[in-house]
Parts: structure tokens; C-alpha cells; sequence
């Protein structure tokens, strides 16, 4: 039994092509095989000596244009049973339509890798689609032209990690997601548990902090969950006085683990691993400070460390209700940290007390409003708006004489936003202008004080 490639897209971006062309000569139909419905064509394929059975999904064409979202869907349901990977073809020249986002929306559901490849992308025309393409939320896609067979090696390259997998091994759950289709680019919703992380250095008050949190006026929902051996996950409704509602979050504790320890000396180096551990399960990040001690250089380690793992990070400085000069402390921390996060400048400062429950509602506040900006995609179209301003307010330089070519920007996924910025001679940028361009982003687009990704790519 050989590996089973599926094609999957909407009519007329090239489908058949692209099977007759993975097939090749051979044109091995098998479309009369017991049990197969007529409305997909079998072939064995050999790409570049990687060997799979190609499945066409044909015979859309002829569905009424108001049915075909649902017959397509029934259909791709149906036949995404027993297949190992699918290849979700666009049209480069035509670029993202609804019914692209439509099926890619029900691919990113469903359990199976995907492969998304830009088809007709031969010569310049289908630029645009190509970009488009990684907003769809399954990483790079692969540029293809069926009719003219360019992009086979690439294609081999995205789908050999799929194919070599399942030889000798029938289990998939194995299979690694294919990249940027894991639950992070499911549609975000703003009420969903926030999963929040309280890290900081030993005695900071993390513990009294959860605890306050935890109190009489806070709603247990369930009991603890183990997360792994060292951390644990809380379960509760925080009672946001706002709207007036309760809303779920789930706190993140490993302090449990350093109590457990007991190796004095190692203390500091701990509170870095606790956080590396909770910044692994959290969308937001709190770090907390001690008011007695100020910014210290652990902190901004494990600051940093937060922002390098693309989380949300926000700080609260505790035990305010025992600061002994509580403005200049807090703009002596404000400064430090633009100072010392080179990455992100003006990353939520809070004032709390966890003996008082100060700052506290404050605090969970705007950890929603950040996991908001963090989850948040912008249109391309807005995006590319944004880009030709910024580019027509600070041209990009001229290194020896010839001018960086910017030519197009997309989000490719949320959470943390990162994006794909295209364009000529691109190793030459300054970080200075890459600077120019993030910081823009944050500011302009909403993106707030989150940690941003930027990719440079050259199209071939
Ligand atoms: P399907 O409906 O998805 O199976 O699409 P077809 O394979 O029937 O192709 C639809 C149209 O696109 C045909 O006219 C093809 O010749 C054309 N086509 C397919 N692949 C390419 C390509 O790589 N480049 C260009 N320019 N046209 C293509
Ligand atoms: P952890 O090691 O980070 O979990 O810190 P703990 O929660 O064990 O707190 C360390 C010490 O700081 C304890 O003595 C707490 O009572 C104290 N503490 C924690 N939060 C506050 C606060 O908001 N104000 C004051 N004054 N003391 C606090």
C-alpha cells in the first residue's frame, strides 16, 4: 500500500493538471476499483522518485455554483478518509476567493496535513496569489505550474516529511501538523480561556498572588489538572467588573515544583526553567516583580525569554502596597524595561499588591486586551495599505547605489502575529529599517506591545 496524496480544490485552478502531471506517462486510472465513486480518479505517482498514489477529486464543475461550498465539502469529507496528505491547490493568478477560504477553513479541521501549493505561479502573474496564499494559514506555500511542471522539487520537499512517515507506520497521530495549521490558527475568540502564566523570582509573591485570585469572590470551575509533572493548570472564572461577567482563565503554577526542591542555592536558576516551562502553556505572561527590589537583571531575563517564545508578556510590579516611593519606582522600571527589551518598547506596566488584591482586576484586564492584539490578523489588503505609506514616508535605502526592492506583506499567522514581507535584495536591509517597518506594524495596525515576527523572503 503506497502513501495516498490527496488533491483537493475548488474547480478550474488546475487539478487535473496537476494529476496528469504527477501521473506522467503512466496514466494509471483506476477509477473502476470496487467501492471507488466516480467522482474521484486514482493514479500512481512518482515525484522525483518519491512514490504515492494521487487522488483526484473531480467532477465539481458540474454542480450547480449555489450548492457547491456544501456538495465540496461532503465530498472532500468523504474522500480525506484514508488519505495521508492532502495537496490544497489555489489559483496564484486568480489569488484567495471565498470559496478558497471557505475550503481552507474546513482543512485546517480536519486531522490530515496539508500541503497548500500555489498553482498557474509561472512567470510573474501569479505574485500576488503566491502572497496571499500564506495568509491562508498553512505556512509557505508551494509555487507550482502544472501546465509548464515548474515547482517539483519543491514540492517533493514539502511532501517527503509526509510520505516517508507513513512507510512502516500506519498510526498518524505521529505525523507532525503541518505548519501553521495547528489550533492556534483556528478563528479566535476573545472569550475563550485565557491561559495565563505567573512567572517571576523566588519570594516576588506569585504564590500569595494566585491565591488572592483564587479567593472567596473567584469561582473554582474545576479541579486542578495536571499538566506535567511540574506544573499544574487552574481552572477558574475570573469576575471581570467591567462587563459584569465571568470569564474563563486558566492559571498556570509552577511554583509548586520550586517549593518542592528545596536546593536553596539553585533558586535563581529554577525561577528561569519554572518560567520556560509556564511560558510553554501560556498566551499571556505576567511577570511579576517585588517592589522592594525593583528591575533586576533576572528579570529582564526572563522578560526577554517570554518575548523570544513570541508570548505576550506583561509585568506587574507587587508588593505596592509597601513601595516606599512608588512613582519614581515605577518610572525607574519603565525606563529600565525600554531600555533593556530591546525587542518590544512600552510592554504593559501594572502596580498590584497580591496581600491587598490592588491592581488585580486591572491586571486581568489587560491581559485579555493583550491576547486580543496577539491573536489579531490583519486583511492583507490593509496590511499592503499600511506597507505603501510607510515605504512612501521612508523609502527603504539604497545600499552602493541600488535600491532595496519592497514589494508586497502578508500575516501569515496569528499568535504570535508574524508576517512575510517580499521583495529583491532583501539580505541587504538594515535592521535599523526592519526596526522602521515593526514598530510601525505595532503602532499602526493595533498590535500593541506583543511580539512581532518578520520573515524576508525573495520569490523565486
Ligand atoms: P481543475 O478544474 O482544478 O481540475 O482544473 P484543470 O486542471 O482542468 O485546469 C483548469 C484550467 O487551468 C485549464 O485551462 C488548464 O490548462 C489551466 N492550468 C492548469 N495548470 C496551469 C498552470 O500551471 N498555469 C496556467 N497558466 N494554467 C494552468
Ligand atoms: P513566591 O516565591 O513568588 O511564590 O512568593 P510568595 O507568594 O511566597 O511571597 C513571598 C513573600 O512576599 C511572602 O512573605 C508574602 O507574604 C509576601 N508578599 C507577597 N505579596 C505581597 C504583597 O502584595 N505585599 C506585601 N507586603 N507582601 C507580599
Amino acid at each position: 500500500m503506497l502513501p495516498q496524496v490527496i488533491i483537493i480544490g475548488r474547480p478550474n485552478v488546475g487539478k487535473s493538471t496537476l494529476f496528469n502531471r504527477l501521473v506522467g506517462k503512466k496514466l494509471a486510472l483506476v477509477d473502476d476499483q470496487p467501492g471507488v465513486t466516480r467522482d474521484r480518479r486514482f493514479g500512481d505517482a512518482d515525484l522525483l522518485g518519491l512514490k504515492f498514489t494521487i487522488v483526484d477529486t473531480a467532477g465539481w464543475e458540474d454542480l450547480d455554483p449555489e450548492t457547491l461550498p456544501g456538495r465540496m465539502r461532503q465530498q472532500t469529507e468523504a474522500s480525506l478518509v484514508g488519505a495521508d496528505v492532502a495537496l490544497f491547490v489555489i489559483d496564484a493568478r486568480a489569488g484567495v476567493t471565498p470559496l478558497d477560504e471557505e475550503i481552507a477553513r474546513y482543512l485546517r479541521s480536519s486531522r490530515i496535513p496539508i500541503v497548500l501549493m500555489a498553482n498557474k505561479a509561472e512567470g510573474r502573474a501569479g505574485d500576488p496569489g503566491l502572497y496571499d496564499a500564506f495568509a491562508l494559514g498553512f505556512g509557505e506555500p508551494v509555487a507550482f505550474s502544472a501546465e509548464h511542471g515548474q515547482g517539483l522539487a519543491d514540492l517533493f520537499e514539502a511532501l517527503r516529511p509526509h510520505i516517508e512517515g507513513t512507510d512502516d507506520d500506519d498510526d498518524d497521530d505521529d505525523v507532525p501538523p503541518p505548519e501553521g495549521a495547528e489550533e492556534e490558527e483556528e478563528e479566535f475568540d476573545p472569550e475563550s480561556v485565557l491561559k495565563l502564566a505567573i512567572v517571576g523570582r523566588p519570594n516576588a509573591g506569585k504564590s500569595t498572588l494566585i491565591n488572592k485570585l483564587l479567593g472567596e469572590n473567584r469561582l473554582l470551575t474545576g479541579p486542578e489538572a495536571g499538566i506535567t509533572r511540574d506544573s499544574i493548570a487552574i481552572d477558574w472564572q475570573w469576575f471581570d467588573p467591567t462587563s459584569e461577567a465571568y470569564r474563563p482563565v486558566r492559571l498556570i503554577d509552577t511554583a509548586g515544583m520550586r517549593k518542592k526542591a528545596q536546593v536553596v542555592e539553585k533558586l535563581e536558576k529554577m525561577s528561569v526553567a519554572d518560567a520556560r516551562r509556564a511560558i510553554d502553556f501560556a498566551e499571556v505572561v505576567v511577570l511579576l516583580l517585588d517592589a522592594t527590589r525593583g528591575l533586576e537583571h533576572q528579570d529582564l531575563k526572563i522578560a526577554s525569554l517570554v518575548l523570544e517564545e513570541g508570548r505576550a508578556l506583561m509585568i506587574a510590579i507587587n508588593k505596592w502596597d509597601v513601595a516606599e516611593d512608588p512613582s519614581a519606582l515605577f518610572n525607574g522600571v519603565r525606563a529600565a524595561l525600554d531600555e533593556g527589551l530591546a525587542q518590544v518598547r512600552g510592554v504593559p506596566l501594572l502596580a498590584v499588591s497580591a496581600r491587598t488584591g490592588k491592581g488585580l482586576d486591572q491586571m486581568l484586564t489587560a491581559a485579555f486586551d493583550i491576547r486580543s492584539a496577539w491573536s489579531k490578523r490583519v486583511p492583507t489588503s490593509a496590511l499592503n495599505r499600511w506597507f505603501d505609506d510607510a515605504l512612501a514616508a521612508n523609502p527603504p535605502p539604497a545600499p552602493g547605489g541600488k535600491r532595496i526592492k519592497l514589494r508586497y506583506i502578508t500575516q501569515a499567522r496569528t499568535r504570535p502575529p508574524s508576517f512575510v514581507m517580499f521583495g529583491t535584495r532583501l539580505d541587504q536591509l538594515p535592521e535599523s529599517y526592519r526596526r522602521y517597518l515593526v514598530n510601525g506594524i505595532r503602532r499602526e495596525l493595533g498590535f500593541d506591545a506583543v511580539p512581532i515576527r518578520l520573515t524576508l523572503r525573495s520569490p523565486t
